[in-house]
């Protein structure tokens, strides 16, 4: 199989500036394409350094991907590395420096020799054209047949650069003839070694498709990755594998690939025709805002009360001072009146409610931090309500509360309902 190794170059990256993402995306898609990925790298913004890093790489490997260092500025020394690297100079690109002046042009803005150097590149190389920015990409090759590809850092100039123009070639140079199709489950309500326990025999037997559990913030996702000839032939590698773990998780897969615990809330609510109301304490709106991230959310979310203070909870939704003084603001009571008291403001079919306690102060031994208390009010009998204990820090209980609440309020609807993901 053909190898390549990449390089993000920054001296942000280095500094714990950055978070190199470019590297994460551009060997997904490798591997996606059926290329091997040997090894990634950071450097810094230093020619010789930069320099030496691809001669060792090219060395060992069929090429070297970079991303980053391309721009205009003093510290922008890609391109140069690559010339000492392979030992080449640079020679003017035409197209590019056309594109430039026509863009300074429209900005009626000067443009300087440092941006003319943006349009010159290593000798012989192969320009990729950039689409949504100024300097382009190419791949510049050495005597012996191997190659350096250097893309922008900007990941909106990157992408479409490595899928539009980059793969495609690499694909066929390198005669890449396998592609690598993963698909994810996402599972809600399970621990990790439960979902472990269940799928044990089939994660042992398996070659190819290959099975890998990952847990994420109270949830558990089951990716299945196939290596074939064709995304075809890699997704009926995957199928039989599939239908088995769904069956073996039954109950608990709330989706897969792209799909979220609120896209997944949202697709059960338009089934059933239902819409639904929020009110928030500990959570503090996170729960609205993943549930506006789905696209179409308005045909079934109608909004949200963010009440913290008690203040808030008595004189927006009407929660009685005797019920906050009986049993406390995190009670299974308060939550159970918050989601009615939603519900029948906001005039949905359904309400949710949350309430908890994030820290890092306020908690007692009756009442621990990390305690959630949720409910689900559907206008019938009482509300229904849950209690949880959560752990980690502030930020890591508001995030996990958020995915749990979605995530009961999920299961909720999913019951009796035999729901499969399609
Ligand atoms: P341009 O030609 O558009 O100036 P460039 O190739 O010079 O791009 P850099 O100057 O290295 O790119 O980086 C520009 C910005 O791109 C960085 O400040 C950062 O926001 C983003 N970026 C660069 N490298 C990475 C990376 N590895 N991962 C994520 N973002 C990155």
């Amino acid at each position: 199989m053909a190898s390549v190794e990449l390089v993000a170059v920054g001296t942000e990256l280095l500094l714990g500036q950055l978070v190199d993402t470019n590297t994460a995306f551009i060997a997904q898609r490798l591997s996606e394409a059926g290329i091997d990925v040997r090894a990634t790298h950071a450097v810094g913004d230093n020619r010789e350094r930069i320099a030496a890093l691809l001669s060792e790489i090219l060395a060992r490997a069929d090429g070297a991907i970079t991303t980053g260092g391309l721009g205009p500025t003093i510290d922008d020394l890609t391109k140069e590395a690559v010339c000492d690297a392979l030992e080449l100079d640079v020679e003017l690109y035409e197209p590019a420096l056309e594109q430039m002046e026509r863009t300074f042009a429209a900005l009626g803005r000067q443009m300087r020799s440092n941006n003319r150097k943006q349009a010159e590149l290593p000798r012989g190389s192969l320009p990729l054209r950039n689409p949504n920015g100024t300097a382009p990409g190419f791949v510049a090759f050495s005597r012996d047949g191997k190659f350096v590809a250097c893309v922008p850092g900007v990941p909106r100039e990157m992408k479409p650069m490595i899928v539009d123009r980059l793969l495609p070639y690499l694909r066929e140079r390198l005669q890449a003839r396998e592609t690598i199709v993963t698909f994810v489950l996402h599972t809600i309500g399970l621990g990790e070694s439960e979902v472990d326990h269940r799928i044990d025999q089939l994660f042992r037997s398996s070659e190819n498709p290959k099975i890998a559990v990952l847990a994420q913030s109270y949830r558990v996702d089951v990716k299945v990755m196939a290596k074939a000839a064709s995304v075809t032939a890699a997704h009926e590698l995957i199928a039989p594998l599939r239908r088995e773990i769904e069956s073996r998780l039954s109950g608990f897969i709330f989706g897969s690939n792209d799909a979220s615990p609120a896209s997944a809330v949202e697709r059960l609510l338009e089934k059933r025709n239902l819409t639904l109301a929020v009110a928030e304490s500990c959570t503090g709106g996170r729960i609205a805002a993943a549930l506006t991230g789905v696209p179409g959310a308005s045909k079934t979310f109608l909004g949200a009360v963010v009440a913290y203070d008690d203040a808030v909870k008595r004189e927006q939704l009407g929660i009685t001072r005797a019920t906050l003084d009986a049993h406390g603001a995190v009670s299974a009571e308060v939550a159970a009146a918050m989601a009615r008291a939603v519900r029948v403001r906001l005039n949905a079919g359904l309400g949710l409610a949350i309430t908890g306690i994030a820290g890092p102060t306020g908690g007692t031994a009756a009442k621990p931090l990390g305690l959630i208390w949720l409910a689900v009010d559907d206008g019938t009998d009482e509300a229904t309500t849950w209690r949880f204990e959560l752990g980690g820090d502030r930020e890591a209980i508001q995030e996990r509360a958020t995915t749990l609440a979605l995530g009961t309020l999920w299961r909720y609807l999913s019951r009796d309902n035999g729901e499969r993901i399609s």
